[in-house]
């Protein structure tokens, strides 16, 4: 969970210049440095307004992202991603909604720390993603994000157990094999232990893979499209599942083209053509998951 800020909360109005233009040596070449300095860490996002219900004591965001942009070279320049600023906060359900190629998956890729911005800045979970050298990214991948595909991924020759120990041994955990078991357990899965990949259905699989992303203990979780290959009743599942994490102080961010999911997260940021071009934080009452029809 967030520790308490040791500054005051007024801090948080206030746009750190500082962190978010020098001292970090991000030029082409240079080293960058992986943690922020504690003085640095009290930037605040131009979005605060949208922060959400949250504990008193969360103070800072998890994810903060200044100016963002990632072009794609080649024949043609595609600006996948443009100008993209955002913060996201500890216990936070986020669906990032968008068409296809709109550039949902260039942000999730981002936060994650699989890509780099073309330019902008992006801290997340203390560490300095833009600039940062492939082995910082490394290091901020495994001790602070778990990815959840569309497509699973898991090893065929492990078992559910041994896919999901995998996830809790890059994450270091120290017990690791108790930690996979724990989670599988929570995803309803203790009793597929020992089930190989093709032994499972469609839904058991991407529970699987839930748990191996989850086992990590990591705070920041990345699901791109994580209901696009299940039927309805089974995405109903996932969802339920990924909704209780948030609740747990982890940021949650889900990526989807369907509207329907909306509408049960907290926030809801949409984009179109790389742009964001709507940052809302959902109020009223949310329909139940069995309310939901895609
Ligand atoms: P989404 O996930 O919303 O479908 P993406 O983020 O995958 O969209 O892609 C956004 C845009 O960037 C699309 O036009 C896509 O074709 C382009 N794009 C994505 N990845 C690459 C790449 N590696 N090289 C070139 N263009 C890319
Ligand atoms: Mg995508």
């Amino acid at each position: 969970m967030a520790q308490p800020a040791s500054g005051s909360s007024r801090t948080r109005g206030r746009a750190s210049n500082r962190e978010l233009s020098a001292s970090d040596g991000a030029g082409p070449g240079a080293p960058a440095p992986v943690r922020l300095a504690a003085a640095d860490r009290t930037a605040a996002p131009r979005s605060v307004a949208t922060r959400p219900r949250l504990p008193e004591h969360v103070s800072e965001p998890l994810i903060l992202i200044e100016g963002a942009s990632r072009h794609y070279g080649g024949a043609v320049d595609v600006a996948a991603l443009a100008d993209a600023s955002l913060a996201i906060w500890p216990g936070e359900f986020v669906v990032i909604l968008g068409p296809s190629g709109s550039g949902k998956t260039t942000l999730l890729n981002l936060i994650g720390g699989m890509d780099q911005p073309s330019g902008g800045k992006i801290v997340a979970a203390g560490y300095r993603i833009s600039g940062a050298s492939p082995g910082d990214l490394a290091r901020y991948r495994r001790e602070s994000v778990s990815f959840i595909f569309q497509t699973f991924n898991l090893f065929p020759a492990l078992t559910a157990l041994e896919n999901v120990e995998f996830g809790a041994n890059i994450a270091r955990r120290t017990e690791p094999r108790a930690a996979a078991v724990e989670t599988l357990r929570q995803v309803g899965l203790g009793h597929r232990l020992g089930h190989f990949p093709h032994m499972l259905s469609g839904g058991e699989q991407q529970r699987v893979a839930i748990a191996r992303a989850l086992a990590t203990g990591n705070r920041i979780v990345l699901a791109d499209e994580p209901t696009g290959e299940l039927d309805f009743r089974t995405g109903l599942q996932i969802l339920e599942l990924l909704q209780a994490q948030a609740a747990t102080g982890r940021a949650v961010i889900v990526v989807t083209h369907n509207r329907e999911i909306a509408r049960v997260a907290d926030r809801v940021i949409e984009l179109s053509s790389g742009r964001i071009v709507s940052d809302r934080v959902v109020s009223g009452p949310r329909p139940s998951l069995e309310d939901l029809h895609w």
